[in-house]
């Protein structure tokens, strides 16, 4: 006899947590994702922005990121375009760390990029495309458009 109500009861997501940081170490954090990595479908975007920084991109909630040693306080941040991200770096070393979404999307979210997870293994990840450059408006390549070089400051 089978137990109907066993197959009502869909399977939980899977989770994992991976501990991530910048190449030299002055910014250290967590990450939890559901569903855990390599069901994860980590997004590669043409943007002007994904392209120049290399990014690799997860989107954990805020509450699933864990900064170590306030390392979100320490993070350096450019901002483009309408600047309501903040796109984060290593002060130190320069590490391309991702995005912080802010008031943008509600909850607050993270797009962080999949290359500073410790011992990652790029090649055995799932890859989603997005065409950003096309779909993220004004759409079109923004690089090489904020560093005012009369004024010598960021537009
Ligand atoms: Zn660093």
């Amino acid at each position: 006899m089978s137990d109907t109500k066993d197959e009502d009861i869909k399977e939980p997501k899977s989770s994992g947590t991976y501990e991530c940081g910048c190449h030299c170490g002055y910014i250290k954090f967590a990450v939890t994702l559901s569903p855990a990595l390599p069901e994860y479908q980590v997004v590669q975007c043409n943007c002007s922005a994904c392209t120049r920084f290399g990014y690799m991109l997860i989107y954990p909630a805020a509450t699933n990121v864990k900064w170590h040693n306030d390392s979100r306080s320490r993070c350096a941040a450019y901002q483009f375009n309408t600047k309501e991200k903040d796109q984060l770096f290593c002060p130190k070393c320069g590490t391309s760390l991702g995005i912080d979404f802010r008031d943008f999307m509600k909850p607050h979210t993270y797009a962080i990029s999949a290359r500073t997870i410790y011992g990652v293994n790029l090649d055995e990840l799932k890859y989603k495309k997005l065409d950003g450059v096309n779909l993220v408006k004004p759409a079109g390549d923004l690089s090489g458009h904020y560093w005012d070089e009369e004024k010598g400051e960021m537009k």
